[in-house]
Order: structure tokens, then sequence, then C-alpha cells
């Protein structure tokens, strides 16, 4: 019923706003397919004022202490602990993940924010050595100024994290568009920041479109870094607009990530990891392992626990079933592409040892079930592609030369991993897989201490620890030259 929506509104300058007419566009459950809020479809002008009040409040939060900046950021996460259940609540209903890995994402949010507030102290410049005798040259590392953020639907709070907390730490201001298919739980830390006494105008949060609000976002002249993170088609087209203005674009995109599994693998570990990360989020994560290499010798063995380990997963919705570990898919799209993805490896020989078709007893939801496909080559497009699903290709290799050529064959380069006990083998795979980072004995999953950052169309720059912050800072070098004789007679 339109009536019993929720409304969410924009929080711009420190105040709630509608978008301009008060248009809005409805936000759905994926696991019931119907409305439960109604959030604004902001204009290219909306985004605009959200940009000019970044603007103003910049300067004066520049001028401030970093550890006084800090301080924010402190508050910003005890805002977010007080609030778990409902974040958690509110994500789960709009994204579909269980509600164990909502509370998950919430805390690790507001740990974000905490571990960010530390590296208050640590940014530091450099004194270099000049080649004046009496000058003195230093690296200065200064705010880029107004910064945007553009949010993919998988993990919306944390990603936020990820560039609102390095951005005000270092003195920027920003301006978040969140996914318009998971908006609610952005939209309510509004009052989060507001609580935490952010100046106004530091953080704006505009919901609406992509190639509305996501575009204003990047061509805007006053805006001197945007942080997408998204698939590779949005990053390229940000990318194109951010080039009229040589705006600095920091990029984390897809990724089909390669699982090696060599003879003498631990196979129970290498199930539980690759089971964890690919069936994490309902399969739609970034870095999950997204095709598993398996060594022709213990190929049979591997697929036998691995399809038992993927076929007892319970699906359902997040707020009515207990002890769920799958969700939906975020929407009737996705379920659309995961099965027809499935479909078209079945009509080119694959084989589902488990799953393999959307689940039937859900209609009103767009559940796909956990699948193991076998008979997969290197050339399918489920191997060679990013499926946002639980579905992992299984394909075999005669040797670790044959899986790393496998892996390192894709446009992608931003996760992989290897599962063996042999020293050699795994310090040899670290150093040719061609990938933004490697898992050996574990599951994909990076820490915020770490620096996520693809190769090829992964992405450009990165996030995440010393070097994440640093994405949000630029150079400024000062030759000082003084007066080497001063004060003598
Ligand atoms: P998406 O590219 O469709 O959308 C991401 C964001 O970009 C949304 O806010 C969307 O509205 C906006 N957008 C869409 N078109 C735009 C345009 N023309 N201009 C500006 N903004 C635009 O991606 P998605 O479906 O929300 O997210 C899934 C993708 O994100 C997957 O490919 C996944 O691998 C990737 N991802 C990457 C990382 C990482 O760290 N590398 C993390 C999470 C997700």
């Amino acid at each position: 019923m339109p009536e019993q929506l929720r409304h969410y509104r924009n929080y711009v300058g420190g105040r709630y706003v509608d978008a301009q007419g008060g248009k809005t566009l409805p936000v759905e459950n994926p696991a019931t397919g119907s409305a439960i809020s109604a959030v604004p479809d902001s204009s290219a002008e909306d985004a605009r004022s959200a940009i000019d009040c970044a603007e103003q409040a910049q300067v004066p939060w520049e001028r401030l202490a970093p550890i006084e900046r800090a301080g924010y950021l402190r508050a910003i996460a005890k805002g977010i602990r007080a609030k778990e259940d409902l974040l958690a609540r509110t994500l789960s209903e709009e994204q579909g993940k269980p509600l164990d890995q909502a509370h998950g994402e919430v805390s690790g949010t507001a740990d974000y924010f905490d571990y960010t507030a530390e590296w208050a102290r640590r940014i530091e410049g450099e004194v270099i050595p000049s080649d004046r005798p009496t000058e003195m040259e230093l690296l200065l590392r200064q705010p880029i100024g107004v910064v945007a953020g553009i949010v993919p639907w998988n993990f919306p709070l944390y990603v936020l994290a990820r560039k609102v907390a390095p951005a005000l730490l270092t003195g920027n201001a920003i301006v978040i568009k969140p996914s318009e298919i998971t908006p609610n739980s952005t939209l309510e830390l509004g009052a989060v920041f507001a609580d935490a006494g952010v100046p106004d105008g530091v953080v704006n949060l505009v919901c609406g479109y992509g190639p509305v609000v996501g575009e204003e976002l990047a061509s805007n002249p006053k805006v001197g870094m945007v942080s997408v993170t998204g698939s590779v088609r949005t990053g390229s087209r940000v990318m194109e607009l951010a080039a009229k203005n040589i705006t600095k674009v920091n990029l984390e995109l897809g990724g089909s990530a390669p699982a090696i599994v060599m003879p003498d693998a631990d196979l129970d570990l290498a199930v539980r990891s690759i089971k964890a990360c690919r069936t994490l989020n309902t399969g739609q994560v970034c870095g999950a392992a997204d095709r598993t290499y398996v060594h022709e010798r213990i190929a049979d063995e591997f697929v036998d626990r691995f399809a038992k380990a993927m076929g007892s997963m319970r699906y359902g919705n997040a707020l009515t079933d207990a002890g769920i570990e799958l969700g939906p898919l975020v929407n009737a799209r996705q379920l659309e592409a995961v099965s027809g993805r499935v479909e078209r490896a079945l009509s080119e020989g694959a084989q589902a040892v488990v799953g393999g078709k959307p689940v039937g007893d859900r209609p009103e939801g767009h559940f796909y079930p956990a699948t193991v496909l076998v008979n997969c080559r290197q050339d399918m497009a489920i191997v060679r592609e990013e499926t946002f699903g639980p579905v992992m290709p299984v394909v075999t290799f005669h040797d670790l030369d044959e899986a790393i050529a496998y892996a390192n064959d894709s446009i992608y380069g931003l996760a992989s991993s290897i599962f063996t006990r042999d020293v050699d083998v795994a310090m040899r795979a670290c150093r040719e897989l061609k990938f933004g980072e490697t898992y050996v004995n574990r599951e994909n999953m990076e820490n915020m201490q770490g620096f996520h950052a693809g190769w090829r169309r992964s992405g450009l720059g990165g996030a995440d620890g010393k070097h994440g912050v640093l994405e949000y800072t630029r150079t400024h070098v000062v030759y000082l030259q003084y007066d080497g004789l001063a004060g003598r007679a």
C-alpha cells in the first residue's frame, strides 16, 4: 500500500530535503518483491546544490586540527553503534542480506570510522633534502576539497564508510550518492552525522539515479575527486566525464577472482573458505572467488565435498526466517542475469551438481540457490565474467603453469587465492598472479588496514589503510629559502 511506504529525504547542508518537485522513486524488499519506501529521485540541480553546500563547508573544516576531525569520526562510530539494530534491519530489508551479515556490516562500518580516526596523528608530510644550502623543501599533504562518493548496493554502509571516513579525516567535504536500489540505510545516517555534530555541509547524502545525480557529480568542476565503487561500465563512464575537468578518479570496480586448489591442499579448508566467500552476501561481493581451478587429481573429491557444503545452505527472508545463510538476489534484473548466465553455461556443456535454476517455492522474491557447475571451460562466460550470485564454476588443470595462466586470463584483477601446503608454490603464485590481492589458504575478505585496489579493469587507485587515506590528499611542495647569514655580525 503506497500510504504505508516510509519516506526518506536527502541530507544536504545539515537539512533534510526532498528532491526538486518532490519527485520520488520506490525501493523494494527483494525477499518479497514489495515496495518499502519512497526516496528522493533527485535532479542534477539537487546534486549541484549539495556540491555548493560542501564547497562552503570545506574550508572551515580543513582548518580544524586533524585530531579534532578525528573526534567527529569517533562520534559517528558511536552513533552508528547506538543504531545498530535499526540500521541492520533496514539494510537486510532493502538489500536482502541475512541479518547476522547486516549486523556485521553495520559494526564494520562503525569500526571503519574508529580505525580511520587513528590516522589523525599519523598522516605525515616529508622534509626533502634541497639542492641549496639554505633551503627547506617540504612536502605537505593537503585535502582535495569537495569529493564525491558513488556507492553500490552490495555493501551500502561499509563502502560509504570507505569514502566518508578518509575524506573527512583529511579535511575534505563530501557528497555521497547511494545506490537507488539500497538508499534507506544510507539516508538513516543523516541523523547520525547531525547528532555527531558534524558541521552542516561537510557530509551530504543525495539519492537518485546514476545517469542523473552520478553524472552531475562526475562532471561538476567544483568536485576535485570522484570515488566510485560499482561496475566497470559505470567506472568507465565516470572517468570519461571526469576527464573534461581533469578531475581525479578513484575506481573500485568489478572482479572475477580465481581460486586455485593444488593437489596437496587441505581440502576441508579449501571447501570452507571458497564456500564462505562465494556465498557471503548471496554471492554479491566484488572480491569473492568466482571461478575455481582444481587440480585434476583431486577434482572429484573436491567437487563432492564442495557440492555437499553448498547444497546444504538455507535461503530465506532475513527478517522473517531465522538461521538463513542466503538471502535473495538484490532485484529481478540480478536474478535474470545470474540465471541467464547459468542457463547459457548448461547449454554449452556445463553440468549442475547442485542448484542450477531459480527456486520454485518463493516466486515473490528474487531467490537463487547455491549452485556448483562442473565440466566448465575457460572460454565460457560463466568463467570469464563476474557472476554476482552464489554460483561456482569448476575448471580442472594439469599443473601450476596452466592454473596461473587460466587465472591471469581475465580483464579483471581484483582478488585471487590459492590453497596449498607448499610454501614454494604459494610464493610462486604470489609473484605470478596479476591481481591486487592474493589470499593464501583462506577466504577472500580484505581487512580495513590493507589496501583494496584492483588491477586492469577492476579499478584505479584503491581504498583502506594508509594508502587509502592518502588517496584523499594532494601534495603541495614548499621551497623555503632563508637567509643563512641572518644574525651574524
Ligand atoms: P553500478 O555500476 O550499477 O552502480 C554503482 C553506483 O553507480 C550506483 O550508485 C549507481 O547509481 C551509480 N551509477 C550508475 N550509472 C552511473 C553513471 N552513468 N554515472 C555515475 N554513476 C552511475 O554497480 P552496482 O550494480 O551497484 O554494484 C555492483 C558492482 O560493483 C559489481 O561489479 C561489483 O564487483 C562492484 N563492486 C566493487 C567493489 C570494489 O571494491 N572493487 C566493491 C563493491 C562492489
